[in-house]
């Protein structure tokens, strides 16, 4: 008989996953975690009954998301990570050897834990590395109260609900905003326009009274249900976005990093929006 985990992410909507085997299961200081296997995706992370991580296809959101706002950005050498508790970000991001320090900022010491002893293949190789400084924190008050400066900020929060709700907000943006270099980037994780159109609405606003430039762009991560899943952009730097694909490639060489979905030519094409996700921009 298949046991199974059913997303609870959405009302009326759902997925399942075949538990082949649960590995852990804690609540938290925070939520509700789990970790188990599935036959097609390998080890799953879920927090609060919803899906953050699989081994099958955490590179696509990983590689997406760091990958697009540094090789952009051209100079980075400080990259802050919100969220990002199982270390994939950290780990993508690491393999830019330009960069001085990551800073990776988790509320849950619990989710950096049991990700790095129970998901080892997506993290943990990345916490052992001596260029990232991992804070336990919540990502708000960090931001807050940072004296810092990064030039990339990268929101890989849950979505706007529990902990996560706060890194959704126009004061949190700001503040990150405050903490970006001149030319700087922030990038959001910005759930399923298809299913969560408000999220991205809502993003959409926020980030439009702040940064000369915002957009989102796009990436289908199979685990995340609905189609694309969106990242958002906010930078005063015109330009950053507007990278050459060829200046943009010479880039991806001259960093010479191993990726699984990222290329310089899908760099560019994801910033191309479906009609509807446009619309929901206010684009
Ligand atoms: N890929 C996932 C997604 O798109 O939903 C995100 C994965 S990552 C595991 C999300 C992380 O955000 C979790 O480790 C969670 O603990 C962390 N988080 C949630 N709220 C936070 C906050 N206010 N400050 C810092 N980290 C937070």
């Amino acid at each position: 008989m298949t046991e199974w985990f059913n997303e609870t992410l959405y009302k009326d909507i759902a997925q399942r996953f075949a538990v082949a085997k649960v590995i852990f299961r804690e609540r938290t200081g925070h939520q509700d975690l789990v970790i188990f296997e599935n036959p097609v995706l390998g080890r799953i992370l879920a927090l609060d009954g919803v899906i953050q991580t699989t081994e099958g296809d955490e590179f696509i959101y990983h590689e997406m998301l760091t990958h697009v706002p540094i090789l952009a950005h051209g100079r980075a050498r400080r990259v802050l990570i919100v969220g990002g508790g199982d270390g994939g970000m950290a780990r993508e991001a690491l393999k830019h050897r330009a960069l001085e320090r990551v800073t990776m900022v988790e509320i849950d010491r619990g989710v950096v834990d049991l990700c790095a002893t129970h998901i080892p293949s997506i993290g943990a190789a990345a916490f052992k590395n001596p260029r990232l400084d991992l804070v336990i924190a919540d990502g708000a008050a960090f931001v807050k109260s940072c004296d810092d400066w990064f030039d990339v900020i990268i929101i890989d929060s849950t979505d706007p609900q529990g902990p996560g709700a706060v890194l959704f907000t126009r004061e949190f943006y700001q503040d990150c905003k405050r903490c970006l270099t001149p030319g700087g980037i922030l990038v959001t994780q910005n759930g399923v326009p298809f299913l969560q159109p408000d999220e991205l609405r809502g993003t959409a606003a926020r980030l439009r009274g702040l940064f000369a430039d915002t957009a989102f762009y796009v990436a289908a991560v199979p685990s995340y249900y609905g189609g694309f899943m969106a990242f958002g952009w906010g930078s005063d730097s015109s330009d950053a976005r507007r990278v050459a694909p060829d200046e943009l490639a010479r880039r991806f060489a001259a960093a010479a990093i191993d990726t699984r979905y990222y290329t310089p030519a899908l760099h560019v094409g994801s910033f191309a929006l479906p009609r509807f996700i446009e619309r929901l921009t206010g684009g």
